[in-house]
């Protein structure tokens, strides 16, 4: 977003320059009027009525499923690593299990980092927390995971 495209004045005081929109309503909003907050500026009107039900949800549910995606993987991952010392898998089992595990990973990050935006996306106007945390979490998963598969194909070479 860029100030140029704003009109020139505040919708309260049109002897007031734009300095921001509204994150809720979109309407141009001085600095006097402009209420900061850590999801962005607002407008009086907005800060007080809050995010709709309705964005606050999606971006709640949105947020879940991202950080689930990464909870799921992180415990998968976990398993992956503790069970063939605990016995539970055995030695010929480890490297398929790996494949099968590495492939989940890419999926559930890929899919948490999907969640994770449209969740923010939703929630632009309400915070969406949740959302910014499953996508930052899967994003570095997602890298990671990048990172072993082009070691490990440098490794085979
Ligand atoms: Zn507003
Ligand atoms: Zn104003």
């Amino acid at each position: 977003m860029t100030t140029a495209t704003l009109p020139a004045s505040c919708y309260a005081h049109p002897a007031s320059p734009a300095t921001v929109e509204c994150g809720r309503c979109y309407r141009p909003i001085c600095s006097t009027c402009a209420f900061e907050s850590p999801a962005g500026s607002f407008c009086a009107d907005c800060m007080l009525a809050g995010p709709t039900v309705d964005q606050r949800r999606g971006a709640l549910m949105l947020g879940i499923a991202s950080v689930a995606c990464f909870g799921i993987i992180f415990f998968a991952f976990a398993f992956g690593f503790l069970a063939p010392s605990a016995g539970i898998v055995p030695r010929s089992a480890i490297t398929p299990m790996w494949t099968a595990l590495s492939l989940l990973g890419f999926g559930l990050t890929l899919t948490g980092v999907a969640t994770g935006l449209v969740g923010r996306e939703k929630g632009k106007h309400s915070g969406a927390l949740l959302a910014t945390i499953g996508l930052v979490a899967n994003g570095l998963l997602l890298l990671l995971l990048l990172l072993f598969a082009v070691m490990g194909s440098r490794m085979k070479n």
